[in-house]
């Protein structure tokens, strides 16, 4: 079976933003649903910059700070709860374990996982997969679905 994917091109940070509030209003308008979201890319890609106006989008007034030293950041908004986990630093993917990692991933949940990888099999599987290559202040995001939920996101994206 495979599902819905979408490139876009951003050539600025506010390009960046207006894809990242694209997503953010297609899974809005599908809430409450839970959904695990891996962005991958490089230090530096636009990982956390996408995530910020995303949770914006969501819901959250003020700011979005880089979950890079606490692992995760919480947003329990009026209609979703998203956290926000940079995975970068994680030394053991065993420590997922002991912070209850599981509970995350709710029903209602949106989970949005930068270094997706550091987690390995401690993670529940992606619905929506963003892979951001960079070159320059040039940005590729491919998002793909790897879910019906996340199909159903992306297509909601790619119609006029
Ligand atoms: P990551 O979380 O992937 O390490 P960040 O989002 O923290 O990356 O940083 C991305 C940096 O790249 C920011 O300083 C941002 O302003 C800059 N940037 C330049 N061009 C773009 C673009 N087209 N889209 C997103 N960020 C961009
Ligand atoms: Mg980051």
């Amino acid at each position: 079976m495979s599902y819905a994917e979408h490139v876009f091109r951003s050539d600025s940070p506010e390009a960046t933003q207006k894809i990242s509030e694209q997503l953010a209003s297609a899974v809005k308008s599908m809430l409450p649903a839970g959904l695990v979201i891996y962005l991958e890319g490089d230090l530096g890609a636009g990982k956390t910059t996408f995530s910020r106006f995303f949770i914006q989008t969501l819901g959250h007034a003020g700011h979005v700070k880089s979950p890079t030293y606490t692992l995760v950041e919480p947003y329990e908004l009026d209609e979703v709860s998203v956290y926000h986990f940079d995975l970068y630093r994680l030394a053991d993917p065993e420590e997922l374990e002991f912070m209850g990692i599981r509970d995350y991933f709710g029903e209602k949940n949106v989970c949005l996982i930068e270094w997706p990888q550091k987690g390995a099999e401690f993670l529940a599987s992606a619905d929506l997969v963003i892979s951001i290559n960079s070159h320059d202040d040039v940005r590729t995001l491919h998002i793909a679905a790897k879910s019906a939920a996340g199909d159903a996101v992306v297509c909601a994206l790619s119609s006029p």
